[in-house]
């Protein structure tokens, strides 16, 4: 089969890979019907994270091609959803809502999910079936589900969205964007996009911001501060992982807000005396996007959202290493990969 992999940073390839079987009674090989390239792939491709000859891509949807012979929960020829991060579904961890932590945790990643097939680990923790085979303008949206959208939903979640709540979010990429929508259908009442890229700002007010700040960094802090009589937000997403985000998050957040924290951390370190007067709430990691997807998928199914729009890109599997640069050269904010 045909798969991307990255040979070092700046070096993506298309090229033959061997197709995966099943090797547990717990899997699935699923036919990738599409997928997608991550802002957090571009940790690797930029040099910031180590990378040799890796498969790249944790994000995915597609139908259901053989299952192991424990697998009760999807059947060959549905079309599914899964995470970024397979997980049981059963143990404690998961059972209290933190897949993406599961005791048995496998991270997609090292399968390699932009490629014609995947191995799904614990298939039945792991993937959510769809109504029935879903129109081809829905799987933008579906594929959103797996990682981004969920992520977002996450973020929100974390960060006590809620309806008479005004929420900032810092990061306009997919996750800082899907934040939005998701802030929007958890009834928030102010959401404040931090972004200055007119194309981003356009998205962020259609999936729901009602405010556009432009400053960053301190600046950026004190215009929150001046929409929120002084206070702060109540709620702050933080959707980059940088030490500049991450501070600015949680100064933008009033004391007794939360801050909900997604972006994956690179180098950042707490000040603990500012945190601790802060008095301020954080909770993030890796998003339990397994928790969210029924609910995910069903208002997808309905066309209630359309987190889709957040592909600006689309390329064929082949072309996937002009979706690196795309995306490397912020000509993208997303790059979906027909297979
Ligand atoms: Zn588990």
């Amino acid at each position: 089969m045909r798969g991307v992999v990255m040979y070092a940073p700046g070096d993506v390839r298309v090229e033959d890979r061997e197709k995966p079987t099943i090797t547990r009674p717990t899997d699935a090989v699923i036919r990738i019907a599409a997928t997608c390239i991550c802002g957090s792939d571009l940790w690797p491709y930029r040099g910031a994270n180590e990378v040799d000859h890796d498969p790249m891509g944790h994000e995915y949807v597609g139908i259901v091609e053989e299952i192991g012979a424990d697998v009760t929960t999807v059947k060959v020829g549905d079309f599914v959803v899964g995470s970024f991060m397979a997980s049981d579904n059963t143990c404690e961890i998961c059972q209290a809502g933190y897949q993406s932590r599961c005791v048995h945790v496998v991270p997609m990643g090292a399968f390699g999910t932009q490629a014609e097939y995947s191995l799904i680990p614990h298939a039945d923790g792991t993937l959510v079936a769809t109504p029935g085979q879903p129109d081809a303008d829905l799987i933008p949206s579906l594929l959103a589900a797996s990682d981004v959208l969920g992520t977002g939903w996450f973020a929100a979640v974390a960060a006590e969205v809620g309806p008479g709540k005004t929420v900032a979010v810092v990061g306009d990429g997919a996750v800082g964007l899907l934040g939005i929508l998701a802030a929007r259908e958890l009834g928030a009442e102010r959401i404040i996009a931090m972004s200055r890229h007119a194309d981003r700002q356009a998205l962020a007010r259609e999936f729901g911001a009602t405010d556009i700040v432009e400053e960053r960094g301190d600046e950026g802090v004190a215009r929150i501060k001046e929409l929120t009589n002084g206070l702060g937000a109540h709620s702050v997403i933080e959707a980059v992982g940088t030490q500049e985000s991450m501070m600015q998050a949680i100064r933008a957040t009033r004391p007794g807000g939360h801050v909900g924290y997604v972006g994956v951390s690179h180098d950042v370190a707490l000040p603990g005396e500012e945190l601790f007067f802060s008095g301020v709430h954080l909770h993030g990691g890796p998003a339990p996007v397994r928790r969210f997807l029924p609910e995910l998928i069903q208002l997808i199914w309905d066309r209630k959202i359309d987190p889709g729009k957040v592909f600006d890109l689309t390329l064929p599997l082949e072309d996937a290493a002009e979706g690196y640069r795309a995306m490397d050269e912020r000509r993208a904010t997303k790059v979906l990969l027909t297979v």
